[in-house]
């Protein structure tokens, strides 16, 4: 029987989205994914919003700078910002929109983060402000996230390659532990088994954290509801991503991929798992589909039969955009939304039933 071989062409087709907070790409999962640019501090900093000083009339913007110290903390303003020279009293240094981010002396005081503001120091609201990774760290092989430096209770296991970002690159004595937050747990890693990376890195999984069997187990979870037991076949090819009706076996890459749980990827496997159950429904005379789908095509581009799997993988759950932890979007799929004849369309498919 011949295979039908769908090529998801230009389906990981992709929009940069402005930062709209300079975060420093930390977070679980941040940027891995569609090897896009990262945010990195610098230029972050420079897309910070003006910040303006009480007393002056024209706005005063700042580039950022600044020295990544070693333990001093580094805040992105989650609120505007009035830091003023006592807890809540004293006088006021001028203000400083969201997004803004700041130094932060190491001092805090009932409920208040102490700052360092147009060169003074000054007094900020704690709950108006959030963290940023100061450094990062990749493991040089799998490693354990420990409760304390040099022991204490396992809180994880982390691949190979992973990256780790820490808010305050705390160090044991003798230094041969460093503090680090993984998957939003706070805890201790061996620095012989790290290595520091530049700020540029993106947190999450790198190309080697997943063998090749387990980052195909895991991207097969996202279809395991509805194409249960259809191989997936993991490859080494960039953009190659497709199904087959015989054998039924998906195909997706994992170039540029390097989180299986990626919510991009997860809308391309659920994409393929779409065309597998087209392939079921319709054994014999697949034609008859491919020209339904055209017909119920509004753009009649000649992609029909995508746009009904794309239809589908949105009934299945996909997000087919969506914002990545670094603050850019993403686009999966052949674009445009569903008409109601689509989506019905894609229903009866999903369901195991003929649309035609
Ligand atoms: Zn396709």
């Amino acid at each position: 029987m011949k295979a039908f071989l769908f090529a998801l062409v230009g389906a990981l087709a992709l929009t940069q989205g402005l930062l709209s907070a300079p975060s420093a790409g930390e977070g679980p999962g941040s940027a891995a994914i569609l090897a896009m640019p990262l945010a990195d501090p610098a230029a972050a900093l420079s897309k910070a919003p003006a910040m303006q000083a009480e007393s002056s009339a024209r706005p005063i913007v700042l580039a950022g700078s600044g020295t990544v110290g070693a333990s001093r903390p580094h805040y992105v303003a989650t609120a505007t910002i009035k830091p003023r020279s006592g807890k809540g009293a004293g006088a006021r240094l001028g203000s400083a929109s969201k997004g803004y981010t700041v130094w932060g002396t190491g001092k805090t005081s009932k409920g208040y983060t102490q700052i360092t503001f147009l060169g003074r120091t000054g007094w900020v609201r704690s709950n108006q402000l959030k963290r940023l990774v100061v450094a990062k760290y990749t493991a040089r092989q799998s490693t354990v996230l420990r409760s304390k430096a040099n022991g204490g209770k396992k809180l994880a296991t982390i691949g190979r390659d992973y990256t780790l970002g820490t808010v305050d690159n705390a160090r044991n004595k003798p230094r041969s532990w460093v503090r680090v937050q993984y998957k939003g747990k706070t805890g201790w890693v061996a620095l012989k088994h790290v290595k520091k990376v530049s700020l540029g890195t993106a947190v999450g999984p790198g190309a080697r954290t997943y063998s090749d069997a387990a980052w195909g187990a895991a991207v097969s979870k996202h279809i395991a509801r509805h194409c249960p037991r259809i191989t997936v076949r993991v490859s080494h090819r960039k953009d190659e991503y497709y199904a087959q009706s015989s054998p039924l076996r998906i195909t997706l890459s994992r170039v540029g991929h390097p989180d299986p749980g990626a919510a991009p990827l997860k809308a391309v496997a659920l994409h393929e798992c779409a065309h597998i159950m087209q392939f079921k429904a319709y054994p014999r005379g697949f034609s008859t589909l491919v020209r339904h789908a055209e017909k119920i095509n509004p753009r009649r581009d000649g992609y029909g039969i995508e746009h009904l799997a794309d239809c589908m993988s949105d009934s299945m759950g996909a997000k087919r955009s969506g914002r990545l932890a670094d603050g850019s979007t993403y686009y999966t799929g052949y674009h445009g939304k569903c008409s109601s004849e689509q989506k019905r369309a894609a229903a009866q498919l999903v369901a195991g039933k003929r649309p035609a």
